[in-house]
């Protein structure tokens, strides 16, 4: 919705209105009364304060949240144009121009993907921890990079440390080990994110020596939120563990009176928050220096969707350090636990960001600078997106962008699986899925006869949220990608580009370049009927 009819009411915080049509300014019934037994946020703030910032608490941990508000300017607002003649990457043959012989791999930082996708990043937060080997099984088949995210040592219980070091952390070692249990190395790999709390720590120098990591990933942000990593805590003991370590607990549980409200129920858990950055351009050039003298193979950069000097300034530093690639992350995605306000209100949205990305590609491009490979996050689920992202990047020296980072998506692929596995065994699966598909969570999945064939007994060490996960992944994302592109008569992914795409409306076509469908190849289209 283009008003603010929802400020007052949203399913995020599980707050709603008394009447429908609400007030297009302040989300407000049009004629509030005191008899209301409603809880819209006004109401439910009353109660809980700073509580409704955030997405229902009592779904933390089994549940991904992001922004609802409609930015005008999405990926919807272009279309693929589709092509009559030809074909590009392929002969032309129509025995050979069939959209399963599409090549949808890609390769970014040096790493080949089977899929252009990268999955994460999952750190700290519970429905990672809760859903760790649907996600990390499914991307290692899938063939893409999966990303460890932030905070992962620290909020590890049984994690050791030295001096401020951690020396061992059970939890990050079991994650980079479960993927690597279905890892083909000669696609994708996995990544282990660090942000300020995690440099503390020294994560990057144990994943690098202790758990062999070859990937090392320095996070300045998201597109969900522009303050750190936060996730909820339940209990007070767990609440003071985290402070010990450093980290900034919100109530704080060394606070006698918050002890006390914490034991009367009246605060029901208390938030754990992660330290910003300061990046500094020096600083920044000579720590990817560094990290790579400590063995890291790869080095990327993770950010959010900052202001527009911001990404000139980050592409800049970026391409003085040389990291491998940069994902940047729009608005508009989700996470586990960020605030409703920010997500929906902060930052910059993914379409406006990518085209900023792509002016600063550009511009290092032109001044013969090292232009380091871009992988995008904010908002993606399906193949539709993914071709539009990466043909919108291809100026016709192949896509600056090569895979699209993807987190809330692939978590409800792994929860759905979860979910219904656990409503067969107790009888209680919808009927009409029961009847489509039976009752027996082995006989659900069109891809397990590949992946038998491919794994043979192994098979049966995947856990079943995995196939759920590599179906999505890559029979379902894989194949509408392989459609789109033969429907381009594009037979590789370095081929599509911005010919590929029109302009829906005029402030897509002004944000990115792309003319509208009634401007598209005027030209051409004259010269074609000059005979
Ligand atoms: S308290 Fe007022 S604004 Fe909120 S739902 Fe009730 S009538 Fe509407």
């Amino acid at each position: 919705m283009r008003n603010s009819s929802y400020l007052n009411a949203q399913s995020t915080t599980e707050t709603r209105t008394r009447v429908r049509d609400v007030s297009p300014t302040s989300g407000m019934c049009p004629i509030c009364i005191k008899d209301c037994p409603f809880l819209c946020e006004i109401g439910l703030s009353a109660f809980r304060g700073r509580e409704v910032l955030y997405p229902s608490p009592r779904q933390f941990g089994w549940s991904t949240a992001g922004a609802q508000k409609d930015f005008g300017l999405d990926w919807s607002h272009f279309t693929i144009l589709s092509r009559l003649r030809g074909a590009k990457g392929i002969a032309e043959d129509p025995d050979l121009a069939l959209f399963p012989n599409v090549d949808i791999q890609s390769e970014i930082g040096g790493i080949k993907l089977k899929i252009p996708i990268a999955n994460g990043a999952f750190g700290s937060t519970a429905v990672a921890k809760n859903n760790w080997d649907g996600l990390a099984v499914g991307a290692a088949l899938s063939g893409i990079i999966l990303v460890i995210g932030e905070n992962v040592c620290g909020m590890d219980p049984q994690a050791r440390f030295t001096n401020g070091k951690v020396t061992h952390s059970p939890d990050l070692e079991y994650r980079v080990k479960k993927f690597r249990e279905f890892w083909d190395p000669k696609f994708g790999d996995v990544a282990v994110q660090t942000n300020v709390e995690d440099q503390r720590f020294g994560v990057d120098v144990y994943a690098i020596s202790k758990l062999e990591v070859n990937i090392i990933e320095r996070k300045w942000g998201q597109g969900a939120k522009a303050i750190g990593g936060e996730v909820r805590l339940t209990t007070l003991e767990r609440a003071l563990e985290l402070k010990r370590r450093g980290y900034l607990v919100v109530p704080d549980p060394e606070d006698k009176v918050v002890q006390e409200a914490f034991r009367a129920g009246l605060i029901t858990s208390f938030e754990r928050h992660s330290r910003v950055g300061m990046p500094k351009e020096r600083d920044f050039v000579e720590d990817v220096e560094w990290l790579r003298e400590q063995g890291a193979k790869k080095v990327t950069l993770k950010t959010g969707a900052y202001a527009p000097a911001d990404v000139a300034w980050t592409m800049k530093v970026a391409s003085e350090a040389r990291v491998d690639y940069i994902t940047f992350d729009g608005a508009g995605g989700g996470t586990g636990m960020s605030p409703v306000p920010m997500m929906n209100e902060m930052s910059t949205p993914t379409v406006y960001l990518e085209a900023q990305v792509l002016k600063c590609c550009q511009i290092l491009k032109k001044k013969g600078k090292y232009v380091p490979d871009i992988s995008f996050a904010g908002g993606f689920i399906n193949e539709t997106q993914i071709f539009k992202a990466i043909a919108l990047s291809n100026f016709g020296d192949g896509p600056y962008v090569k895979s699209i980072t993807m987190a809330r998506a692939p978590l409800t692929a792994v929860m759905k699986v979860r979910y219904f596995k656990e409503l067969a065994a107790s009888g209680k699966l919808p009927s009409d899925f029961a009847e489509r598909y039976g009752t027996d969570p082995n006989k659900w999945f069109v891809t397990l006869g590949e992946l038998k064939e491919r794994l043979g007994q192994d098979v049966n060490k995947i856990p079943l949220e995995a196939v759920g996960l590599y179906t999505y992944l890559v029979d379902r994302i894989g194949t509408g990608l392989k459609q789109l592109m033969a429907g381009c008569r594009k037979f590789k992914l370095n081929l599509i580009d911005r010919t590929d795409l029109a302009a829906l409306d005029e402030r897509a076509a002004r944000v990115t370049g792309i003319p509208t469908v009634d401007q598209a190849e005027q030209e051409l289209f004259e010269q074609i009927l000059d005979f």
